[in-house]
């Protein structure tokens, strides 16, 4: 079973590329489940074409012991599985106590057990104790960072950096790469690069700002269900298979925010 986890900036990208590379994986044949770890519980709308109603919290919170896995693991494209943590109301309680109740609920329901493919996608504007629970507690093995060139973007990629090289120490945590995802920055693609090479990672996508992303999104789809043969549904096949194939994950090498602004802006005013 491959455990994948993607994290990064909130707003960044995360779930939309997640959603499609879990569509594309599915399309493929394989058996996937795709698990949102962040208080939007908007990670799998694109697949179920709603936003999930019923997040492991929630069902939690009514049924405590008695909760079966079909009230909390929902189908939707392709037969993806598609799961939700859940968070605590807005202003109220901790996110991330949220995802270490919700994770040690699946593991007791063995709700994961035969998939080829678990794809966590969790915010990683902070990585904070609940947070770092799929790399901490080994839920997750091969992390991707999602990331555009802007500095923010790249800040907390750098942190959530620091945090893998932390857990690895101790277990088989490892970095698997950059996912650039654009936002049209100057030379984004080249800086995102270096960043990747000195963070000891690599880019492993570069997927372009389109249009079509947001007209599947209004439309409730991935862009593999809405526009199956568009370039940019190529572009996630791409990046689903790289993800299945990589062999070189690493331990990343965090840079400090000095050099990171130097970076930034090297590629910036060029
Ligand atoms: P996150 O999960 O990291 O918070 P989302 O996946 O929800 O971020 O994406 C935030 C917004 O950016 C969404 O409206 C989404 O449609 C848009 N978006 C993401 N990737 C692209 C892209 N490659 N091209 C155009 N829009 C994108
Ligand atoms: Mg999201």
């Amino acid at each position: 079973m491959k455990k994948i986890a993607f994290y990064g900036k909130g707003g960044i990208g995360k779930s939309t590329t997640a959603a499609n590379v879990s569509a594309a994986l599915a399309e493929k044949g394989y058996s996937v489940c795709q698990i949102g770890c962040d208080p939007k519980n908007d990670s799998t709308r694109l697949l179920l074409g709603k936003v999930c109603s019923e997040t492991v919290l929630d069902v939690v919170k009514k049924f405590e012991d008695e909760v079966a896995i079909d009230q909390v693991v929902h189908t939707g494209f392709a037969g993806v599985k598609c799961v939700e943590a859940g968070g605590p109301e807005p202003g109220i309680g901790c996110a991330g106590r949220g995802i270490i109740v919700a994770l040690e609920k699946l593991k007791k329901l063995q709700a994961m057990t035969k998939e080829d493919v678990v794809l966590y996608d969790v915010l990683g504007d902070v990585v904070c104790g609940g947070f770092a629970v799929p790399i901490r507690e080994g839920y997750a093995t091969d992390i991707y960072i999602v990331s555009s060139g802007e500095l923010m973007s790249l800040y907390a990629a750098n942190n959530i950096a620091k945090g893998i090289a932390r857990f690895a120490e101790r277990g088989t945590v490892r970095l698997g790469g950059i996912i650039g995802n654009s936002r049209n920055i100057r030379n984004e693609q080249e800086l995102l690069e270096t960043f990747a090479t000195k963070l000891n990672t690599k880019l492993i996508a570069f997927i372009p700002r389109d249009q079509m992303v947001h007209q599947a999104e209004i439309n409730r789809k991935t862009v593999i269900e809405w526009a199956n043969q568009s370039e940019q549904a190529c572009i996630y096949k791409g990046l689903a298979d790289l993800l299945m194939d990589n062999s070189a994950l690493t331990v990343p090498t965090p840079l400090s925010f000095e050099t990171l602004e130097e970076l930034v802006l090297e590629y910036g005013n060029e």
